[in-house]
């Protein structure tokens, strides 16, 4: 029988950073996958959304060339190479990851694992591998909540939409689209779909920061998309014309027309076949419970990523399989897992890292405020993504930095600078004694930083 010192189960972001890291410190390791390295992440999440959120933007950009100085005639698109495009991405740096595993000599099984026992793991229901330790990063599959009519045909999750052919072969883009949360709008309605977005809460992104869910809700609508909240579906019905869904929105009945319905509304821990019959570790609602070592109820069986997470991120996963690896390699863990930064890829793009005022206020934290619009930012004119804004919360009286939102072009990218002070402790005077290029989107940084202490030099000043 192959023994190891680490078995990783599930290559998706966790497993395979957390497999690679271990090869790194010196670990025998083993990776099994069942489909495809990269996980939902590369394959039916992150990347190819992303990349079709770019094919997106440049085509809504294109209708501004003249603005530009730029002339293009009959600008159009071709809805079967968006996805080749995305498709190409994919498998450019699924290969990348394929050749780093080999690298770092890991032994890599593409099979379905079954934990037998504490140690034991059985490939496809065939051979039978040993671990010193086990890693569980089985990662998530999409949720389907029970609303009358979810298995119509043209009702998607995720996983069709990006590679059903169904939807992705040209001429299969759909005219009307309603989404029941708010990914894909910005992707859906640029390519001049008209978008509905059905969500529940009193406000779309209902967990970020007030104002960047009211921006957001601004933006989406100058743009043509249908925003209803405070709804609850109720169900999905078949007419003559296509799809029609009905809520109840504020105590009162709608029904929207659709041809097709994307449901976007979380995911559910995916452990189906991984424990063998007579054997299991604790579980809550689905999910696997560890403690904060990420250690499960078995002593040789750790877990993390999007099986045992509220937090559902790829780089939450990826952070913590690499914790647990250290751990498990009996050193401490190198990253501090309590600021998570939230990023949504919307354009313009926001993100999130640390408190928001709403919790602050919650929690009783004496908190102050800087606040730059990027009106004044050199380069979001340049660029014509103007509109945005860049907040920082520091505390009232040590000046350290809590938190931080941000809405404007490359948001996904300057949060971590601030996720960099925030987790060093660091003030503003220390953000704003940095020079930052000129002329980038990051010297909003600046500006929000001086303007906790009203000394913003692009703001007008404060009235007193
Ligand atoms: P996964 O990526 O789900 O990987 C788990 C792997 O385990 C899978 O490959 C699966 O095949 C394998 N597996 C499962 N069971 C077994 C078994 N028994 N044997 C062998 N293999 C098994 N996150 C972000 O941070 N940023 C984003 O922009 C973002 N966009 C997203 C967009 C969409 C449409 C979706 C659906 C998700 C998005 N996410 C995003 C979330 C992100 O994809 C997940 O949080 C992340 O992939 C979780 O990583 P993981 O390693 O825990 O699990």
């Amino acid at each position: 029988m192959k023994e190891y010192q680490l078995i990783v189960i599930g290559a998706g972001p966790g497993g395979y950073e957390a497999a690679i890291r271990a090869a790194q410190l010196g670990l025998t390791t083993a990776l099994i996958e069942r489909r495809d390295v990269g996980g939902t992440c590369l394959n039916r999440g992150c990347i190819p959304t992303k990349a079709m959120l770019h094919s997106a933007q440049l085509y809504r950009e294109a209708a501004n060339f003249e603005l530009f100085g730029l002339h293009t005639e009959n600008t159009s698109f071709d809805w079967a190479k968006v996805h080749q495009r995305k498709n190409d991405v994919v498998v450019k740096l699924r290969t990348g990851i394929e050749q780093l595993i080999k690298a770092n000599k890991i032994d890599f099984f593409n099979n379905s694992a079954s934990i037998l026992g504490e140690n034991d793991v059985q490939l496809d229901q065939g051979e039978v591998i040993r671990g010193e330790n086990i890693l569980i990063a089985t990662g998530s599959v999409p949720a389907r909540p029970p609303i009358p009519g979810l298995d119509l045909p043209n009702v998607v999750t995720s996983d069709e939409l990006l590679d059903d052919p169904h939807f992705t072969q040209a001429d299969s883009l759909a005219k009307e689209i309603l989404i029941i949360g708010v990914e894909f709008a910005s992707v859906f309605s640029s390519f001049g779909c008209h978008v509905t977005i059905v969500e529940a809460m009193e406000r779309i992104l209902p967990t970020m920061d007030r104002e960047i869910s009211q921006s957001l809700n601004m933006v989406l609508k100058k743009r043509g998309v249908s925003i209803h909240t405070g709804a609850m579906v109720e169900k999905l019905e078949q007419d003559e014309n296509g799809l029609v869904c009905h809520f109840t929105e504020k105590g009162k009945a709608q029904a929207v027309p659709a041809q097709q319905v994307l449901v976007a509304i979380g995911r559910r821990p995916n452990t189906q076949g991984l424990f063998a019959e007579g054997f299991e570790v604790a579980c809550e609602r689905g999910r696997i419970v560890t403690d904060e070592n990420f250690r499960t109820s078995v002593d040789s069986i750790y877990a993390i990523g999007d099986v045992t997470s509220k937090i559902q991120l790829a780089h939450m996963a990826s952070a913590q399989g690499i914790c647990a690896v250290h751990t498990i390699a009996g050193q401490k863990p190198p990253i501090d897992l309590r600021y998570v930064p939230g990023c949504i890829y919307t354009d313009p793009e926001i993100a999130s890292v640390g408190i928001t005022e709403d919790e602050a206020k919650q929690q009783g934290i004496p908190v102050k405020k800087g606040k730059f619009l990027m009106t004044g930012n050199g380069r979001s004119l340049i660029d014509e993504q103007e509109r945005g804004f860049i907040k920082v919360l520091a505390h009232q009286e040590t000046d350290v930095i809590l938190g931080a939102q941000l809405m404007c072009s490359r948001a996904t990218d300057i949060v971590a600078e601030l996720a960099t002070a925030i987790v060093n402790g660091l003030t503003c005077a220390q953000l704003a004694g940095v020079i930052r290029p000129h002329p980038t989107f990051c010297e909003g940084v600046t500006e929000a930083v001086e303007d906790v202490h009203a000394m913003a030099i692009h703001l007008a000043p404060k009235k007193r």
